[in-house]
């Protein structure tokens, strides 16, 4: 619960756009309720294939095609490819999932991450400068975790007819640093809940389906057709805020601070 890339993919979802995947966590990306990840072959070839895809589509592709990496993967075999699509005058999008970790492999920090394996100062890649110095001249960064916000962005820089790059940076909830902060889970104020199902299509973990009969609908006071209501469990929840943006009934409400 909590994962940034969760916002990213639903979004992608929201755009119906072509994503070319990579190995990752993220690559959990491709399942329900999500389902936004259309093929991924091998490490750091999301964006190869990309480019590939928006060679062979010419003007039919433009705004179709994206590619998700991590920061670990773009660091480790992606960049090369970003720079063969600078250079022969791509027009995909690419998104570098930057959740401060190699979160897949062990979550040991990576170059972009300012500390060795053994969690020693070390110098940091600066993403964005990086890109930058590729030639990418279209680099914005978005926190995945702000939904609305981030769709703008993504649906400016697809429409783009050149490479350009979306940093979405958050740190995993598995980080060192995340775990020792402060957390207001989240809760369902179940009587405004109408069922409308928004939260759910998140696919987080710590929202769970009631389902209702109609008599218990009617018992609690809910429209008789209402098959049912969100439940967060706060024991899960991290309160990423991420489901509050999309419920538009005020049924879900942040909560006390937990240690
Ligand atoms: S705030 Fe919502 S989406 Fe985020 S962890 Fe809690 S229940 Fe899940
Ligand atoms: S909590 Fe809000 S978004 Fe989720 S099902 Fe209930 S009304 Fe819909």
């Amino acid at each position: 619960a909590g994962c940034p890339h969760r916002g990213l993919f639903y979004n992608l979802n929201r755009l119906k756009v072509f994503v070319s995947g990579d190995i990752g966590c993220y690559t959990l990306g491709f399942l329900p309720p999500l389902s936004a990840m259309d093929a991924c072959v091998c490490m750091g070839a999301s964006i190869g294939m990309a480019h590939g895809m928006d060679k062979a589509l010419g003007q039919e592709g433009l705004g179709k095609v994206v590619a998700v990496i991590g920061d670990s993967t773009f660091l480790h075999t992606g960049i090369n490819s970003l720079i063969n699509s600078v250079y022969n005058k791509g027009c995909s999008t690419v998104i570098i999932l930057d959740n401060r970790i190699t979160g897949m492999t062990g979550q040991q920090p990576n170059p972009a991450s300012g500390t060795t394996i053994g969690y020693d100062p070390a110098p940091t890649i600066d993403i964005p400068e990086l890109c930058r110095a590729i030639g990418v001249k279209h680099v914005r960064t978005v926190n995945p975790h702000e939904l609305e916000a981030t769709y703008q962005v993504l649906q400016e820089e697809i429409e783009r007819p050149e490479v350009s790059v979306v940093i979405a940076r958050f740190p995993c909830v598995l980080t060192v640093d995340e775990k020792k902060r402060r957390k207001y889970p989240f809760h369902t104020v179940v009587d405004n809940c109408t069922g409308c199902t928004m939260c759910l299509r998140l696919g987080c973990p710590a929202i769970n389906w009631q389902p209702l009969t109609p008599e218990q609908a009617k018992a609690m006071g809910k429209k008789e057709k209402q098959k049912g209501y969100a439940l967060i469990n706060e024991d899960m929840c991290i309160g990423c805020g991420q489901c509050l943006s999309l419920c538009k009934f005020d049924a879900i409400s942040k909560g006390e601070e937990r240690a």
